[in-house]
């Protein structure tokens, strides 16, 4: 570091709000491994990589942008698009506030109820990074009751209560995969009716859409789910996502959103994306999606380096081996990109991989296969120059 470097890192340090400075930010799939635009000059250099590390539909969607009225601001809250996933969702559009992404609907969520250096939010970890990162910034506490067995420990949630103002769910919940019983969301708004925000993350519920809890907005005030267009609808690159939730919270949310968060080319291509004609696309893909899912289990699930493979009701799977890092790297190195999760809470060795198309997985697995053959070979040749030292 240059002296004025230093300088400028000094005066920023000094102004920034303390927390600032240390904290990592979330490490996204995206940040992690860029999509390489210097290789060829080319904006969009996706094809150059098989991406199976960020949850996201194979690219298939194809909607028609019109650049009208791009000279007004946008309505605060694009009513086409309210309309159209009121009608997905089947809630007033009263109950539903449009947000960039999930990941604003996580960060309105905590500046609206936690009070900063006072209240605190709870986890369930192993669970979704940006709860804990959104806090931090904002400087909310953090409390936190890890998953017992994949799900809920209850007791231990009730135990806590009077310490948090927000406590997150995720179901299906990532990376772990696995819906989380209904009996025991129902637990947490009953028990925390009077003292907390109970969060349910949807952001994976159509690849299982029946578990969805919805219709509990009419009973519990307490409740906010939330929604996304990133993962089902393949539309990642959009920035679209949904808070639901009674009308009270979302007129409380709707103080603290920016004042216009949805741009009108999002709007326009996120309300064709629900237009009934074209909602059979994202239930097709996510047939696809579930089939191939259930066909890379299987294959897993035969797998003698394979320790354990996660049950998924979403378009991930998680799975455990002693050769994570020999996996990874060995992906990485054809291109294959997945996501290394063993960093996590009771996750060691494990690895997600998102379900891509049917030709990405296949070379996912074929990859796989020649890593860990090569490495058998390398360790039976170990093994034999071993014995022939005459260990
Ligand atoms: C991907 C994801 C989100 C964020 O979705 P965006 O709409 O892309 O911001 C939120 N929650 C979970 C559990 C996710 O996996």
């Amino acid at each position: 570091m240059t002296t004025t470097t230093n300088i400028k890192q000094s005066l920023i340090n000094k102004l920034a709000r303390e927390e600032l400075i240390d904290m990592i930010p979330y490490q996204s799939a995206r940040r992690l491994q860029k999509t390489d635009n210097t290789v060829t000059g080319q904006t969009n250099n996706f094809n150059r990589k098989i991406w199976l590390n960020a949850n996201e539909a194979p690219g298939d969607g194809n909607y028609q942008l019109s650049a009208e009225c791009i000279n007004r601001y946008p309505d605060f809250q694009p009513e086409n698009l309210l309309k159209a996933y009121s009608d997905y969702c089947k809630l007033p559009v009263e109950y539903i506030l449009a947000t960039r992404g999930a990941d604003e609907g996580i960060e309105l969520i905590i500046r609206t109820f936690c009070k900063a250096y006072q209240d605190s939010i709870l986890i369930c970890p192993p669970t979704y990074g940006m709860y804990a990162i959104s806090a931090e910034n904002h400087g909310a506490g953090i409390v936190k009751v890890p998953l017992v067995d994949k799900i809920l420990d209850i007791e231990e949630i009730i135990a806590q209560k009077g310490t948090a103002k927000v406590i997150f769910l995720c179901s299906p919940g990532n990376p772990t995969g696995n819906l989380l019983p209904q009996t025991q969301i129902k637990a947490v708004l009953d028990e925390f009716v009077d003292d907390a925000i109970v969060v349910v993350d949807e952001a994976y519920i159509e690849f299982c859409s029946e578990n969805t809890v919805t219709s509990w907005l009419a009973r519990y005030p307490n409740l906010i789910v939330l929604r996304t267009l990133s993962k089902a609808f393949a539309l990642a690159g959009l920035r679209c996502g949904f808070a639901l939730a009674s009308p009270e919270i979302i007129t409380m949310l709707s103080k603290v959103i920016a004042p216009y968060p949805i741009s009108a080319p999002v709007a326009q291509i996120a309300s064709q994306a629900l237009a009934s004609n074209n909602l059979s696309q994202m239930t097709a893909r996510v047939s696809e999606t579930n089939a191939l899912k259930q066909l890379f289990v299987e294959w897993l699930e035969q797998q003698a380096w394979c320790n354990e493979v996660y049950p998924s009701d979403a378009n991930f799977v998680l799975f455990n081996t002693p050769y994570k890092a020999l996996l990874f790297n060995g992906l990485k190195q054809q291109n294959i990109l997945i996501r290394d999760q063993s960093k996590q809470l009771s996750l060691v060795n494990c690895l997600r991989v998102s379900i891509g198309s049917k030709q990405e997985l296949d070379s996912a697995m074929k990859a796989i296969n020649d890593i860990i053959n090569d490495n058998q070979a390398s360790e039976s040749l170990n093994n034999n120059a071993s014995a022939n030292q005459g260990s």
